[in-house]
């Protein structure tokens, strides 16, 4: 990640975000900076399957470009763009969620595709909290103000109110958008590993 768009991240209180540095050999994702510097080393081993004579590629290269885009609308002040930022989240959430079941699928091809649209607890075995019960607080907390804002969402967009997303909800997506990337990041590494 380049300093300019780490301090871009800074000032929207994402600062916790890395970028998503993936060894192309088994999948993981770099969790520390170390880490990160190590896979885009060449000729460094990655943290899980020791590969060396490659160099990692963002996974996926946008998810810190829609993160700041979330923090963009939150901050504009704007009743309207607030909405967005809470629709922008929600969205978001639900393509990383969608993007770890494909990732799971594919390295688990005994899964059985059933003839409808798969759910989460279908295709890992649990529910989304059920899953990140054991990993760090920001993480274990995420999948409650997924379902907050989720249910904020759902209400505005099918006509029970104009009103319901304030900016309270705006800069809870926007603080929380980083936690979407770090859970897409654990459960990536807990589950979508090939190796
Ligand atoms: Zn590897």
């Amino acid at each position: 990640m380049d300093e300019e768009m780490r301090g871009y991240i800074a000032q929207q209180g994402l600062g916790h975000i890395i970028a998503l540095a993936r060894c192309p050999e088994c999948n993981y994702i770099a969790a520390t900076f170390e880490e990160e510097n190590s896979l885009e080393r060449r000729d460094s081993p990655s943290p899980k399957c020791s590969g060396v004579g490659y160099s990692a590629g963002p996974a996926p290269n946008n998810y810190l470009n829609v993160a700041n885009w979330i923090g963009e609308y939150a901050v504009i002040e704007n009743r309207r763009d607030y909405t967005s930022a809470v629709i922008l989240f929600c969205a978001f959430v639900e393509s990383i969620l969608e993007t770890l079941k494909e990732e799971y699928l594919a390295i688990h091809p005994e899964i059985r595709l059933p003839n409808r649209r798969l759910s989460f607890k279908h295709v890992f075995g649990a529910s989304l909290a059920e899953s990140v019960v054991n990993a760090p607080t920001r993480i274990s907390s995420f999948p409650s103000v997924w379902e907050e804002l989720r249910d904020k969402r759902n209400r505005f967009l099918h006509g029970k109110s104009s009103y319901l997303i304030s900016q309270a909800d705006a800069y809870k997506a926007m603080d929380h958008a980083g936690d979407a990337v770090a859970v897409y990041r654990w459960l990536n590494n807990q589950y979508c590993l090939k190796v």
